[in-house]
Formats: C-alpha cells, sequence, structure tokens
C-alpha cells in the first residue's frame, strides 16, 4: 500500500532534516581539514575523501531541496579531479588547487544548508490522489449518444459501463484506475483533453481511447493517432473483436506493481528515493550494503535495479558485471543512478553491463517516470518469451513453471490451491463450421473472460490449442467450483458471429487441489481426469477430482 500523503510529507522532511545535518557535521570537519592542509603548506591528507564528499553532495543536494549546494559541490569537485588524476603533484601546485577561495567556497557550502529553496518539481506526495475503487473492475466509459447501442451488448462481457452524451456530461469526481474509453471520432478531440487533464490532476496514465469512427483510411487513422486515440473500430463495430481490445488495453493498464531494487549507501537518499517511488504505487527494497546482493536477487526478484556507481569500497559497475554471472539475471534491466556526468565515463559504465544511465540529481517525477517507462519495456520483453500470441495468456512451458512454482509454496504452507484444467466443447466443429478465424476469436474470447474473472495473483495458461490450464493460490475446490461454474455460464451466454449465424460455445472444466498430490505433474493429471469425466457428463461444466477415500480401519 502506498503510504499516506501526509505521512510521508513528514517523512521526507524529516530525511531532508537528517541530510542537512549530517551534511552540516561532515562539511564542518572537513574544513577544519582543509584549513590544516593550507597551514602545512599543501601537503594533504586524504583528498578523495574531500572528492567523495563533494561527489555525493553534487548527486544528492538537489533531491533535499539544496540544489545550489549540490552545483558548487559540483564546481568544487570538478576542481579537485587533477589532485585525483596526478597524486604526485608537488605541495605548490596542490596549495594552488586548494586556495584561500577553494576554503571559502567549501565554508559557503555550509550556509547554504541553511537556505530553504523551493523543490524543483513538486513533491509527489502533495499531488497524489489515492485510487478510489478495487483495482481490478474494468471500468468502461462510452462518450457519445449513437453509442448507446454498445452499452447492452459491451455489459454482457462483464465490464462496468458508464455512458455519457459528451465529456461535459461526466461526473466532477468521475475517477477509475482502469478505464478505457470508447468514443465516437467527433468527441475525440475534447475526450483527450479531459482525458490529458484527468491524468495531469491524478498523476496517473492517462485511460485508452478507442475511437468508433466511419473512415478507415490512412489520414483518418494517422489524425486519430495524433489525437492520442489507442484504437479504431468502424461501423457496424463487432463486440466481440471491441471487448477483445478493451481487454487487452485493460491488461496493458493492470500491470503489476514494477519491483525496484535500490542499492545506494546513501542511507537518506536511499530512503528518500523508496518513499518516492513507494508512493507511485512501485514496489522497492532498499540495500545500503550490497554483501546481500545475490540472496536479495534471488528472493526479492525485482523487475529492475537501480544502483549508485560508487559505493566505496565497492563499485555498482563491478557489482553490474557480477550480477550477469548468473543466467537468469541476464535480461535484469540495471540502472545506474550517479552523480557521473562526464559522457564517456557513463558509457564506459554502461559497457560494462548495465542499460541505463541516471544522472543525479533527478526529480521525483522523472524517476517515477524513468522506473515505469523501463518497467514497461522489461515486461514488453519478458512477455514476448513467456506468454502465447493469440491470447497473451502464459504459455505452456510457463504455466508448467508457475505450476512447479506454485506446488512448492503449498509444501511449504500447507495452504489449499487448486489447479483447473479447461477444455472448450465441441471445439472442432467451431472450426468446421465458422473457419479457423472464428475459432480464433472464441478462443480469445474465452481468454479473455477468464483473465477478467480471475485475481491478479491467480496464473493462467494456454496450456495447447483449445486447453487452458488456470492455478489459483488459496482457494479451495469448493470455491474453484462455484467459480468456474459461473464462468461456464457466462462463457456459454456470448454470442459469436459464424458464417452465417451467430453461435455459442461451452466450455468443460476439470479441478484438482495442489495440496492432496505428491508433485505439479500428478495434480495436472488428476485435474485433466476430472475434466474427462466432465467430457462423459454432458460437457459445459466444472468437475473435481476427490482422492478416493482410504476404508475406515476398524480393527
Ligand atoms: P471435446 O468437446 O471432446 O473437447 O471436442 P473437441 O472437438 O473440442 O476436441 P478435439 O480435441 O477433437 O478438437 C480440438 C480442435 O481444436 C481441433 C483443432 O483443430 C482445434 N484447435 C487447436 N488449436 C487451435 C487454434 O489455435 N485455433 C483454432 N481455431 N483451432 C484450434
Ligand atoms: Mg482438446
Ligand atoms: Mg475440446
Amino acid at each position: 500500500m502506498p503510504p499516506d500523503p501526509s505521512v510521508m510529507e513528514s517523512q521526507l522532511a524529516l530525511l531532508k532534516t537528517r541530510f542537512a545535518d549530517r551534511t552540516a557535521t561532515q562539511l564542518n570537519a572537513m574544513v577544519r581539514e582543509v584549513q590544516q592542509w593550507r597551514q602545512a603548506g599543501g601537503h594533504c591528507g586524504d583528498i578523495t575523501a574531500l572528492y567523495q564528499l563533494l561527489h555525493r553532495l553534487a548527486g544528492s543536494s538537489g533531491t533535499f531541496g539544496f540544489a545550489e549546494l549540490g552545483q558548487r559541490a559540483r564546481c568544487l569537485e570538478h576542481r579537485l579531479t587533477p589532485l585525483l588524476e596526478c597524486p604526485e603533484l608537488s605541495a605548490a601546485r596542490t596549495q594552488s588547487v586548494i586556495d584561500a577561495d577553494f576554503l571559502e567556497q567549501l565554508q559557503r557550502l555550509i550556509s547554504l544548508l541553511h537556505h530553504d529553496e523551493e523543490p524543483t518539481s513538486p513533491p509527489v506526495a502533495a499531488t497524489l490522489t489515492p485510487p478510489s475503487l478495487a483495482e481490478d473492475a474494468t471500468e468502461v466509459l462510452i462518450l457519445g449518444a449513437e453509442l448507446a447501442e454498445l452499452v447492452l451488448p459491451l455489459g454482457r462481457y462483464g465490464f462496468n459501463i458508464a455512458h455519457h452524451v459528451a465529456v461535459d456530461d461526466i461526473p466532477a469526481r468521475y475517477w477509475h484506475q482502469n478505464t478505457t474509453i470508447v468514443t465516437c471520432a467527433h468527441h475525440l478531440e475534447a475526450t483527450a483533453i479531459w482525458n490529458s487533464a484527468q491524468a495531469r490532476r491524478d498523476q496517473q496514465k492517462k485511460a485508452p481511447i478507442i475511437c468508433i469512427g466511419a473512415d478507415d483510411d490512412f489520414d483518418a487513422r494517422y489524425r486519430l493517432a495524433e489525437l492520442g486515440a489507442s484504437g479504431l473500430f468502424t461501423r457496424p463495430v463487432e463486440v466481440t473483436a471491441l471487448a477483445e481490445r478493451i481487454e487487452q488495453l485493460n491488461r496493458e493498464q493492470q500491470a503489476p506493481a514494477a519491483r525496484v531494487l535500490l542499492l545506494d549507501d546513501d542511507k537518506e537518499l536511499a530512503e528518500h528515493y523508496r518513499l518516492v517511488l513507494t508512493t507511485a504505487g512501485i514496489n522497492v527494497r532498499v540495500m545500503t550494503r550490497p554483501a546481500a546482493l545475490l540472496s536479495t536477487l534471488a528472493e526479492f526478484r525485482p523487475d529492475i535495479v537501480l544502483m549508485d556507481i560508487n559505493m566505496a569500497p565497492y563499485s555498482g559497475v563491478t557489482l553490474a558485471r557480477m550480477i550477469r554471472f548468473e543466467p537468469q539475471w541476464l535480461s535484469l534491466p540495471i540502472i545506474y543512478l550517479s552523480s557521473e556526468q562526464d559522457r564517456d565515463q557513463q558509457l564506459s559504465a554502461l559497457a560494462q553491463g548495465a542499460d541505463e544511465f541516471i544522472t543525479k540529481p533527478i526529480s521525483d517525477q522523472r524517476l517515477i517516470r524513468t522506473v515505469r517507462i523501463l518497467h514497461y519495456r522489461a515486461r514488453q520483453l519478458s512477455k514476448l518469451v513467456s506468454c502465447d500470441g493469440l491470447t497473451g495468456l502464459l504459455n505452456h512451458t510457463h504455466i508448467k513453471q508457475a505450476l512447479t512454482h506454485e506446488f512448492s509454496r503449498v509444501q511449504r504452507l500447507g495452504h489449499s490451491t487448486t489447479v483447473a484444467m479447461l477444455d472448450l466443447d465441441h471445439f472442432k466443429r467451431v472450426n468446421d463450421n465458422h473457419g479457423h478465424a472464428v475459432g480464433d476469436q472464441v478462443i480469445k474470447a474465452l481468454a479473455n473472460l477468464l483473465h477478467k474473472r480471475l485475481r491478479i495473483t491467480d496464473h493462467l495458461g494456454r496450456y495447447g490449442g483449445e486447453e487452458f490450464v488456470a492455478i489459483l493460490p488459496e482457494c479451495d475446490l469448493i470455491q474453484a467450483k462455484t467459480m468456474f461454474e459461473q464462468i461456464c455460464r457466462h462463457f456459454a451466454a456470448l454470442s459469436f458471429n459464424g458464417i452465417e449465424h451467430k453461435f455459442g460455445v461451452t466450455v468443460s472444466v476439470g479441478l484438482a487441489d495442489l495440496n492432496q498430490f505428491i508433485s505439479a505433474e500428478h495434480a495436472l493429471n488428476a485435474a485433466d481426469e476430472a475434466l474427462y469425466q466432465r467430457k462423459h457428463q454432458g460437457r459445459n461444466g466444472v468437475s473435481c477430482y476427490y482422492l478416493p477415500t482410504l476404508p475406515v480401519d476398524n480393527g
């Protein structure tokens, strides 16, 4: 759960105070040391420590609202570079770098800690509106009087539908996290403007817009894309295809929260980033020391790693290379979050195993946007590998992997988890009577219905042809049976456009409780056996596999 914005604001303020206190102590100590070096005629102690302090301040001060301090620290850091690159410089040369002006500038940094600047971007906590609805409801907002005809048929697909004649009629507090807008072409421009304003106000992604139009040529399509539409349907609207497109767009919006592993040895900065990202609904794990990096990766399984480069005595670049030792982390996006500004240095760091470079300081808003974009890209890539092309559900290999994973959880935790095997009834006839393309529409419709009815924590895969497997953690056979019976009824009520007439299809389901078997494979076979029984008992319904009860031993 994202933290309460007011709580978060006070936590951010506390971090800022801690940052200012710690920095004042460190800078005061450094000023005293530099004064001693100057008195010793340029014979310096640990210049690296001074450099590292300035480098850290250059990267982090802006985040805490001390932008000028950060810029001045960056200038002093650059002035020190020749001494670091050539440590054998004479005392006279050192004295000329760390001169009276350098000392004065260093002292000035301390006074800048008392300047309270306006934050460069509004704090995220102040601008966030908490979601007002359960996240899994699929909302469809239909705009335009002539689209009233879509309300009933789309309603049959289980969407929550709101219909308004024009944008001006939408109630002021209308806000839904997972809305897809269906609008007619002449309302598109006003709809796009309204949509952008809502998204800005609530710090959320814009809702996808599907346009129902008359023209379908290049110019018309280009114009729609320019206005921000995500799809075009021409009249007469094919409702099955429209419902499927809405589902697809909704699935995109409902992507699970990104999991970010954040590695930075600057505790306050790491905590600041954690708060900011958590407020945006991102799941963050912070590490300030990399020793447990590999075990944390295995346990937390992040989508993205955000990593500082300088974490003395460790280097983020070396850590990135080390992560890639493991084949399973080869495609894990690693992003450096560093104050390094030199483009060549950035590129050579990137060449050693990371994917992006974000230069500190970064505003809270940009950090959130960057993480979201990278998460989206990473998800698209992993989907290509794990999803079935027709339905977007997990493919055979990945649903079996999910089953093995759930089996080991059941072994550990002992809860009931249902595994379901589904198969379309007499599907060969559908293909024979209406063609393969229509058959594909039926497969997709069942996939969408299942996707809509199952929870986000359930796993759903296309096991093969017209067979599906669903895994429902923490759901016993009785609950699962009730739910799948509803799904069967719902699916049987859908009507598909055949070659000459509309037709309906049914589905049969077999269920087994994963907890009762010695392996995932055994449970799956049991669900298949229950499905087989169902096929023999008249199809269109659900059968459960119950273990044969042992005879009671009265002796
Ligand atoms: P039952 O009720 O006993 O399951 O009968 P059925 O006709 O569904 O069973 P059968 O296994 O004999 O036929 C399955 C059909 O599914 C045969 C195959 O052509 C079709 N099929 C498999 N994959 C696809 C696909 O991707 N698209 C389409 N359109 N059809 C497919
Ligand atoms: Mg079959
Ligand atoms: Mg079948």
